[in-house]
């Protein structure tokens, strides 16, 4: 019979094992959201972006994907500019 004892003893143990690190894991993917969603406000109060072509800070940016397929950022006054390139508007 003492067998029988040692075996639940060791499944509880187990499972408390199990309980605790699947806690942990829980815990770690709360703080990553939290840190992201931190990230993204601190992201989201930067309003005034980068222009690509003049490098100058415009609230208002058009947004083009460039022949490599990467997104470009142009104000108003190089907006001519871009379409000249036959950017793709996004
Ligand atoms: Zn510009």
């Amino acid at each position: 019979m003492k067998w029988i004892v040692l075996v639940i003893v060791l499944l509880s143990v187990l499972l408390l094992i199990y309980r605790l690190t699947f806690r942990i894991r829980d815990k770690v993917e709360t703080t990553k959201i939290i840190q992201m969603s931190l990230h993204g406000k601190r992201v989201s109060k930067v309003n005034k972006q980068m222009c690509s072509f003049c490098r100058k800070k415009d609230k208002k940016l058009s947004f083009y994907s460039d022949e490599q397929g990467r997104v470009v950022g142009v104000c108003s006054v190089c907006r001519p500019q871009a379409e000249r390139r036959a950017l793709m508007r996004l």
